[in-house]
């Protein structure tokens, strides 16, 4: 088997470049190699090795050994140098690849091959002796940190105590004998701490970091991160070794990291940092500024410091061509590690940015335009999860801001919570139910869970691309970073800047496009959906074959719904307009009643109000599809619980406590989810599905009387188990309309169909098709009945089922394919062999999630209905279904 593949000096074994076989890392290092960019040399050990090493025990075979020998020697024939020669070393980095960039895993150990004698050589070849001492000090650090295992504060403590010894306050105040110094306490402290000293062995360092990519594979943070973003942990990680080059060798060196467009708003633009004399984690790790890449980023800044483009301009001229080449090779935005090493340009790097919604969108869009890349292309390039970024509330232009600080504007977006400290505590208060701001002082892969649960995050360092910033935009989070005014006192969790105090708890406000931060809540106003948005949707649409509507049964809803593109509505769930507390009364007096006269006498009551909503809904949706449930929850929801409540409801719907108890516990049941709900209600109080027919039907007509177009409507039978259920019910509905076309002399089409939401129903779909003129398929019950899992108790132990890998993603968010799904086709099938066109749906909450509207595209449902919100999302995913 080939386990290692090499790149650089001329060779790319990798050949097409397979992310699979050699993750994204080492595909692109292949990709540019393969294109003649100069990207140092370096092999690739592929990453069905990872599942390998597990399978044999964490151990390698004898073949792997062999091929890295011969890894090595093609570096050292480029290089010209050798791996633990004395003279002049050759140093290498290792660092993992998973198929998908991956922040939970180990990242990278730099300058591996250093030891106390080829340290010697690397002074002597660079003529350099505090760099080469500073370089083994870094390694040692590193390395003991991310392959042995070994708390880093200890070594920053010990350069803190080297540097109040000599009394400086800087790291580039120490010289090459202070960091030999220092090296020789690291190397206690490793010896004390792990019972044998530093490794000396170049091949076992060697071995040692391999090992270590591999086992970062299992850590929790690696499982966390997978867990969040669907990756599956049979893909395993490669590890790239590849040759050093230094940006620290003086101040005609540097190194960077960039973007070729912007990442947060995505406009045509060089985005990026650098830092001169600096190696590639000072970058990232926010310890000191990083520099501007572009003059006019710089200028824009009103920074001073020089930008690459002024400090280096031919070395910047030559990036900006890579930067080029690169997007014309890979065809999207990419994000990329650079070196200079005296003079000459290496690239360490290239990967597919990471970027916001918007700069998604509007990066999609301008590349289609630029003809990169297809419409088709443009249409598949934007997550439709992330479009929720935008659909969501920004900050109120005209509201009272109580601006405390301003960072850095790292991922946009508003949010207000109250601020937790650390990551356990955001997760807990999210848990719940509150809003979040996660405030660190910098974020670590640590703080992912943390970063997940909060609204919004804050850091006091690091900079636009520092680990915050990088997470927070791909969740979607909006995060202001680099707040330097603020400190931040974890033993008494306070947060101070400009004289005023915060406490853990307090709320903020923060706003990741501007970097502002906020005391208190600021308000907020909802989104703008024209600009690259309506470019890309109105591509979506073309591109589409379902159909997208709403559950919504509120006008604002049906409105908001309506914006954002819903073509009807699938799902109007009409117990919610039972809840208002204007009607509640009639309702519980329905409830209340010994029998049906009582019952119609509030059911009359309720007629006005049911058929006022229906007409209100029929025209702001304007001759589109209209789909209504009948009632379907239990009886017993709507009556009271708490003592304090039953005085209340007592009088005003007349009874007395004790008959009001009594009825509260004949209602009671133990599963309401199986009980007396759904259609068993219409079959046992006929009268109540009776008056809701004849409102939607009243309802009906007269909205077409006013427009004069036809008003269809579709009338949901819920939670139907057998033919027979929806006969009857269907008779009721059909009795009740012809009464009001007797008694109005107008007529006008609606169609009967039903949900499919329990099993027995998805089996018998052939019989009841022969009935019922569509179908709706009710997920959420459908999961619940055939799982066996209660919608309501699934959250106290789905979370485990999803980690242990029993459930590969939690079935109320994402279909089950294979169980419920096959339902779904089954019941699809035999529907539409029963009756010609049969008209199928969705609207359980897998309409709005992307992976269900795949599989829904693939049964060929008509169409798909979700939440108001997730309609662009639906529309988007539906059509990327249909490509
Ligand atoms: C369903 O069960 O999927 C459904 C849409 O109905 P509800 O969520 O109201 O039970
Ligand atoms: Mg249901």
């Amino acid at each position: 088997t080939q386990w290692v593949y090499r790149f650089g000096g001329g060779v790319s074994d990798g050949g097409k470049g397979d992310k699979n076989l050699l993750g994204g890392k080492g595909a692109n290092l292949d990709g540019m190699a393969s294109i003649g960019l100069p990207v140092p040399p370096g092999f690739t050990i592929s990453t069905p090795m990872c599942a390998h090493y597990y399978e044999a025990g964490e151990n390698f075979p004898d073949s792997l050994r062999e091929q890295v020998a011969s890894g090595l020697a093609h570096i050292e024939g480029i290089t010209g140098k050798r791996f633990g020669d004395p003279g002049d070393p050759l140093l290498v980095s290792v660092r993992s690849g998973a198929r998908v960039s991956m922040p939970g895993m180990m990242d990278t150990v730099l300058n591996l091959g250093l030891n106390d004698t080829t340290v010697e050589g690397l002074a002597a070849s660079s003529g350099d002796a505090r760099f080469a001492w500073d370089s083994y000090r870094r390694f040692v650090q590193m390395y003991s940190d991310v392959v042995l295992g070994i708390d880093h504060y200890i070594f920053e403590d010990a350069l803190e105590i080297a540097k109040e010894d000599k009394g400086v306050s800087l790291d580039t105040d120490l010289d090459a004998e202070d960091w030999r110094t220092l090296v020789g306490v690291y190397k206690a402290k490793v010896e004390e701490a792990l019972g044998k000293p530093f490794p000396q062995d170049p091949m076992e360092q060697l071995w040692g970091a391999v090992a270590a990519v591999f086992g970062s594979w299992q850590s929790e943070r690696a499982k966390v991160y997978r867990r969040l973003n669907d990756i599956p942990a049979d893909w395993g990680t490669a590890v790239n070794v590849q040759a050093m080059v230094f940006g620290n060798m003086g101040d005609t060196s540097a190194t960077g990291v960039a973007f070729t467009r912007d990442p947060a708003i995505g406009t045509r633009a060089y985005y990026g940092e650098y830092l001169i004399n600096a190696q590639g984690e000072d970058v990232v790790a926010g310890i000191r500024t990083p520099q501007y890449l572009t003059k006019a980023a710089r200028e824009a800044a009103g920074a001073r410091a020089a930008s690459m483009e002024e400090a280096m301009p031919e070395t910047f001229t030559e990036l900006a061509n890579v930067f080029d080449l690169l997007e014309t090779h890979y065809r999207d935005m990419q994000d990329i590690e650079f070196t200079v090493e005296r003079g000459k340009l290496w690239m360490l790097q290239t990967r597919s940015g990471k970027r916001t919604a918007k700069a998604a969108l509007k990066i999609a869009v301008d590349m289609a335009e630029e003809g990169l890349i297809t419409q088709e292309e443009a249409i598949l390039r934007v997550e439709p999860g992330a479009l929720d970024q935008l659909l969501h509330p920004t900050l109120d232009p005209s509201a009272v801001r109580d601006v405390v600080t301003t960072g850095l504007p790292a991922s946009p977006g508003a949010a207000s919570g109250i601020m937790a400290f650390d990551a356990d505590e955001a997760e807990r208060l999210a848990a719940l139910g509150e809003d979040v701001i996660l405030v660190r002082v910098e974020t670590s892969p640590e703080d992912i869970h943390g970063m997940h649960a909060a609204r919004g995050i804050l850091t006091a360092r690091g900079g636009m691309t520092s680990h915050a910033a990088v997470v927070a935009r791909g969740m979607g989070r909006p995060c202001v970073s680099g707040a330097g005014a603020l400190s931040i006192d974890m033993e008494s969790r306070v947060m101070r800047v400009g004289g005023r105090s915060f406490n853990e708890g307090d709320t903020l406000t923060i706003d990741g496009g501007t970097g502002e931060v906020m005391a208190g809540k600021v308000a907020t106003i909802q989104p703008q959906l024209a600009g690259d948005f309506g470019t890309l949707m109105v591509w979506a649409d073309k591109g589409r074959r379902m159909k997208v509507r709403t559950n919504a049964e509120t006008p604002a809803d049906c409105a908001v719904a309506r914006e954002f593109g819903a073509e009807g509505i699938g799902l109007c769930r009409t117990e919610h307009m039972f809840f208002d507390p204007a009607r509640i009364t009639a309702v519980r007096q329905m409830i209340l009643s010994e029998n049906e006269k009582g019952r119609r006498a509030a059911l009359e009551r309720l007629l006005p109000e049911q058929r006022s909503d229906f007409i209100e809904i029929f025209r702001i949706m304007a001759g589109l599809p209209v789909t209504i449930r009948l009632l379907d929850p239990p009886l017993h929801e709507f009556l009271p619980h708490r003592e304090e409540d039953y005085q209340e409801v007592a009088q005003a719907s007349g009874v007395s406590i004790d008959v009001l108890k009594r009825r509260v516990s004949e209602l009671h049941e133990f599963n309401p989810m199986l009980g007396h709900r759904g259609c068993r209600l219409g079959i046992t109080y006929p009268e109540i599905y009776e008056m809701q027919a004849r409102a939607i039907i009243e309802a009906a007509l007269t909205v077409a009387g006013e427009t004069g177009e036809a008003v269809v409507p579709e009338i949901m039978i819920p939670l139907v188990m057998t033919t027979r259920e929806f006969e009857l019910m269907k008779a009721v509905v059909d009795k009740a309309a012809e009464a009001v076309f007797a008694a109005g002399g107008k007529r006008l089409d609606y169609l009967v169909g039903t949900m499919i939401e329990l099993p027995r129903a998805a089996l018998m779909a052939g019989e009841i098709a022969q009935q019922a003129e569509f179908f709706s398929f009710g997920t959420n019950d459908l999961t619940q009945t055939t799982l066996g899992i209660s919608r309501d108790d699934a959250g106290k132990f789905l979370s485990t089922y999803v980690d242990k890998g029993v459930l590969p993603k939690d079935p109320f968010v994402s279909i089950d394919i294979d169980g419920v799904g096959q339902l779904v086709s089954m019941a699809a099938e035999r529907g539409r062999a029963a009756r010609d066109g049969l008209k199928l749906g969705i609207c359980g909450e897998h309409g709005g999630d992307p992976a269900s509207i795949h599989f829904c595209e693939k049964v060929g449902l008509d169409y798909v209905s979700c939440s108001p919100y997730r309609v662009p999302i639906a529309r988007l995913a539906a059509a990327q279904a249909a490509l």
